[in-house]
């Protein structure tokens, strides 16, 4: 058993708001959201981040990756959102299973530059 709190929610020892559930992947609201809507979607089985992935990965890979944006219509992203990958310390990441953050609502430029 590991400490991950993702595996723990996908394990249904720890509580979540779930949007979406398949044999490979799942959704749910952030705890913290950052936006209107924000999603974390994970895939079922624990890889630490985007640095662990190889060949064996890319179907489940592509099915997140395809996924993203029809959960991003449910949520009434109709007119686009945001997909954001923390990968590592050095990318911010703070839970170490993998996710993609969907985000939207009324969200401003990722990068200010002024
Ligand atoms: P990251 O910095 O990419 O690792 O983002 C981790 C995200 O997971 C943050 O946006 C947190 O708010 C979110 N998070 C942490 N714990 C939970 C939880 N128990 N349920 C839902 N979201 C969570
Ligand atoms: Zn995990």
């Amino acid at each position: 058993m590991n400490n991950c709190i993702f595996c723990k929610i996908v394990r249904r020892e720890m509580p979540s708001q779930k949007v979406y559930d398949d044999d490979d992947l799942l959704a749910f609201h952030d705890i913290n959201p950052v936006a209107q809507v924000h999603i974390i979607l994970i895939p079922k089985l624990h890889l630490v981040s985007l640095m662990e992935t190889n060949d064996s990965h890319t179907a489940l890979l592509g099915k997140m990756l395809l996924l993203a944006p029809k959960l991003a219509k449910e949520q009434g992203l109709n007119n686009g959102f945001r997909t954001i990958i923390n990968t590592g310390k050095g990318g911010g990441q703070e839970v170490f299973h993998l996710h993609i953050h969907i985000i939207g609502g009324n969200i401003p430029p990722m990068v200010r530059r002024d």
